[in-house]
Formats: C-alpha cells, sequence, structure tokens
C-alpha cells in the first residue's frame, strides 16, 4: 500500500483549528454531522470525524486532531483534518498579530500598483507565500510549478472588472487552482478545455481601477491573515463586498501527492 501523502506538511501541521465562529456540531440524519447553521456545511460522520470535531478547541493541533481521529478508526487522520479546513468545517485560530506570514510578490507591469500597495500594507516580506498578481488568467503551468517547488501560493487574477483571490495552497495540504478548475468544470464541462490555453495571449487593458486594486489588498490581506485555505474570494463588479466559493480537493490532481 502506497504510504499516505504527507498532509498538514511544515507549520500547516502545527496550526490549531477551530469551528466557525459560532457554530456547533448537530446530527443531521443518519451517517451527517452538520456544523453551523448559515451556511449549513454537512460532512459524512466517518470514523474519527466527531472526535476531530469535538477537540478542536484551538488548542489542539492539526497532527495531534490528525492522530486523535486514527485512534478513534480514521483510515487517515491528515486526511479527514485537511478536507474539514477545505470545506470549511474548521478554520484555521486566528493568528496574533505578530503571525502574519512574510510575502513575496510576482507581478506583472499592469498588477505593478496592486503590488507595491499590498507589499506596504502587510509589511512582512519573507518566503512563506508567494503571490502571483495577474492581469488575466495566469498560465496554470506557472502555479502548478509553484505547487512543485513545495512554495504556498496565492493567486490574485484581475479579469474583466474584478479580482479573483484563491485558493491559497499549501501544496500538498490544501485544494490547488487545478483543483478549483475541476471544482468549476462541474458546472461548466467545457472549463477543462479552456483551461488549459490560459495565460497564452495578452489581455486587452489598462491596470484595474484604484478602487478595485484596493479592495483587492484588502481581501487578499484577509486571506492571508486568517490562513484561509479551500476558498476563492471574488470582488468587484456586481459583488463589491466580496463572494467566497468553497473549493474542495479534486480526488484526481496530482497536488496532493506533491509532497510525497
Ligand atoms: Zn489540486
Amino acid at each position: 500500500m502506497a504510504p499516505a501523502p504527507p498532509l498538514l506538511d511544515g507549520h500547516y501541521g502545527l496550526m490549531h483549528p477551530v469551528l466557525p465562529p459560532g457554530a456547533t456540531v448537530l446530527r443531521c440524519g443518519p451517517g451527517q454531522l452538520q456544523v453551523g447553521t448559515t451556511p449549513p456545511l454537512r460532512v459524512p460522520d466517518l470514523p474519527g470525524t466527531a472526535q476531530i470535531l469535538r477537540h478542536a478547541d484551538g488548542a489542539t493541533s492539526a497532527l495531534a486532531l490528525a492522530e486523535i481521529a486514527e485512534r478513534d478508526g480514521a483510515r487517515n487522520g491528515r486526511r479527514l483534518v485537511s478536507s474539514l479546513l477545505s470545506r470549511g468545517a474548521l478554520v484555521p485560530s486566528v493568528p496574533g498579530e505578530g503571525s502574519f506570514p512574510g510575502i513575496t510578490i510576482a507581478y506583472e507591469p499592469l498588477t505593478a500598483r496592486f503590488a507595491t500597495t499590498l507589499e506596504t500594507a502587510a509589511s512582512s516580506p519573507g518566503d512563506d507565500v508567494t503571490i502571483l498578481a495577474s492581469f488575466g488568467e495566469p498560465r496554470r503551468s506557472a502555479i502548478r510549478d509553484l505547487g512543485e517547488r513545495g512554495l504556498t501560493h496565492l493567486p490574485v487574477v484581475f479579469i474583466q472588472g474584478c479580482a479573483r483571490i484563491g485558493p491559497l495552497t499549501h501544496p500538498g495540504s490544501s485544494p490547488c487552482l487545478d483543483c478549483y478548475d475541476a471544482d468549476r468544470s462541474r458546472t461548466d464541462p467545457a472549463w477543462r478545455v479552456v483551461a488549459v490555453q490560459l495565460g497564452a495571449g495578452r489581455p486587452a487593458g489598462g491596470p484595474p481601477p484604484r478602487a478595485l486594486m484596493l479592495s483587492a489588498v484588502g481581501h487578499t490581506l484577509e486571506l492571508l491573515r486568517l490562513d484561509r485555505i479551500g476558498t476563492v474570494v471574488t470582488v468587484g463588479q456586481g459583488c463589491e463586498a466580496g463572494v467566497s466559493e468553497p473549493v474542495g480537493w479534486d480526488d484526481a490532481c496530482p497536488c496532493q501527492l506533491l509532497a510525497a
């Protein structure tokens, strides 16, 4: 049998997950648990799941929760914890002011103002997270390359009057942009064909408007501060306050084995 992928690698395994603010764990039928009500997050009641949710008190690390789950019969505790985090049934506890990750920003001329504003606002240079700020959809291979090198990364895409931020990817431990593409192709079957062509041409237009750029900076900072994985936030025309969509693992995506 192949060894389990080392999900929850490195510092990620040392974070202390908690239930979403105000949420409790409820039973909602045979074989299913529900976390919170608004929205209700339903998860299968697999061996170890209830124990993880019970012990996610902010004092127990993700790795310790994985061990608790395995003592309760889970086959792969790390994967179970990671999946609960990706679904939003668990969230990382809010880090203290001093623990904002160090960021490196790769950008294009048209996203330079976003990059410099974010750099100034974060005031936290470092190599914990690489942010790729692109004007138009990024070439998927460039993002995949970061994952293959084991670098935590966050795509920020300015496109058609909006900015799409995420998913924040800890390679091997949280869903990646390919997982997002797979999710999207479930509702748009042509997306898989479209996605392989992205990033090839030079998109039309000038730099993003200042209001959109500042809003994207705010959402990016928030996502980094909360270490919010398994989510994409879109802000811009028609969604000024920001709309979050969950991004789950795609079982066929090789990203889960990258850190093996
Ligand atoms: Zn993936």
